[in-house]
């Protein structure tokens, strides 16, 4: 039994219909596998429904772009109520955020004389969700750029001439927004930012587990968190953040975790769902 606890699929920056992403993860050997989308839960009911035709297990997921310390940092949320209607007003204001930042975004390239229309692009992103990838493919479609890569070195990385910073919610106030709607909250990647010296900080406010595996995590940096988990008491997650057919080879197969660390993570949410009630009274 292996799974892969952070996707993405069409309704964020993948390119993968649900149901497409189903069908290779089940051909790739999945038996569990949890839809984490950027500031939307769109993907998980019928990632819900393709995973039961094909008797794969299927845990709801998000995540949530947070800030904390001064960086952007990404805290997934697992096994919550998708229709949990507190958590979909806020991420209605997320994706708010977002298409904002797309007219914010365009205009800036639009200034520096590049004739990109943002409806091609909100047409490309066809979601709720859309963001800097989809500006990226829309630079290339219209030859502006060679690849996606190129448009986030040239225009859409931070600092550069068509970047424009996203409003967030605290990391805080993303751990709390997850455990009202029943769900566990865990950190994405800890290996692509410097907060460690805070983590406590974060398991503080209920942080619950750590993504100790991940494709950009070295095997020293997987062993590092590892350890660091151990020592907090937190649950251990991984995925291959795989975002389809954006960037060459899909990453879809690269990490596979196993049926213990599954099994934590559900008691976790578990242990969260009990708790939901006191919070939402
Ligand atoms: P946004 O949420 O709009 O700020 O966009 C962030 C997303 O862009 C990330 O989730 C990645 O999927 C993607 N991304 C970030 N940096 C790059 C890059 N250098 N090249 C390609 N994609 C990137
Ligand atoms: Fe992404
Ligand atoms: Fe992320
Ligand atoms: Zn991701």
């Amino acid at each position: 039994m292996f799974a892969d606890l952070h996707l993405h699929t069409r309704f964020s920056d993948g390119t993968y219909e649900p149901a497409e992403l189903a069908a290779k993860a089940h051909q790739l050997g999945f038996t569990c596998v949890a839809v984490t989308d950027h500031d939307t839960v769109e993907g998980c009911a019928p990632m819900a429904r393709a995973c039961e035709a094909l008797g794969i297990s299927f845990i709801s997921g998000v995540e949530l772009t947070a800030e904390f310390k001064g960086q952007e940092i990404h805290v997934l949320g697992y096994g919550f109520d998708p229709a949990d209607p507190n958590l979909l007003n806020q991420i209605a204001q997320f994706q708010a955020i977002r298409q904002q930042r797309i007219r914010d975004m365009v205009a800036r390239l639009n200034e520096l004389n590049i004739p990109l229309a943002v409806e091609r692009v909100f047409a490309l992103a066809n979601c709720r969700a859309p963001g800097r990838p989809h500006v990226a493919r829309a630079l290339v479609e219209a030859g502006v750029c060679r690849d996606v890569d190129e448009a986030f070195e040239r225009f859409l990385k931070k600092h550069r001439p068509a970047w424009v910073p996203k409003r967030r919610i605290t990391a805080e106030e993303a751990v709390a927004l997850i455990h009202r709607a029943g769900g566990a909250a865990v950190l994405a990647h800890p290996g692509l930012y410097s907060v460690d010296p805070w983590l406590s900080d974060l398991v503080r406010a209920g942080l619950d587990g750590l993504e100790c595996f991940h494709t950009k995590h070295s095997h020293m940096t997987t062993e590092y968190y590892l350890s660091l988990a151990s020592r907090l008491g937190l649950v251990v997650t991984g995925g291959s953040d795989c975002h389809g057919e954006n960037k060459g080879q899909p990453l879809l197969g690269s990490v596979r975790v196993g049926p213990e660390l599954v099994g934590r993570l559900r008691d976790r949410i578990a242990y969260r769902q009990a708790n939901r009630l006191r919070l939402t009274d």
